[in-house]
């Protein structure tokens, strides 16, 4: 599991695939584009008041990937989407709580 006060030190594109972000505790995170597209929590992906979700895999489009990556201050991450998404804000939180790895996926399991 990534450590609570763990930054990222890196976030790089793997392709047309996805993103890996490295956690400054040594964990290495692998997020795909279209589930790290489908996970964004902003005002026109999840709504606002009833935290229901907007966005569904069936409308992001198969070719998803990010056209921009960027550290907003040091708390999360903004990213821009080629399908013209342009206001994903993720916080570093969440994507430790979404990493999708086998290793975060037990603990999780473990812990609900
Ligand atoms: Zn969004
Ligand atoms: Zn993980």
């Amino acid at each position: 599991m990534i450590s609570k006060d763990a930054t990222p030190t890196q976030i790089e594109k793997i392709g047309s695939t996805g993103i890996r972000v490295f956690w400054s505790d040594g964990h290495e995170a692998t997020y795909p584009n279209p589930v790290l597209r489908e996970a964004c929590r902003c005002a026109s992906c999840v709504h606002e008041w009833s935290g229901e979700k907007i966005i569904s895999a069936e409308k992001i489009p198969p070719n998803i990937m990010p056209t921009k990556i960027e550290a907003v201050g040091h708390y999360a991450v903004s990213i821009d989407w080629n399908d013209g998404h342009t206001t994903g804000i993720y916080a570093f939180d969440y994507l430790k709580e979404i990493c999708p790895c086998e290793v975060c996926d037990a603990v999780r399991r473990q812990g609900s």
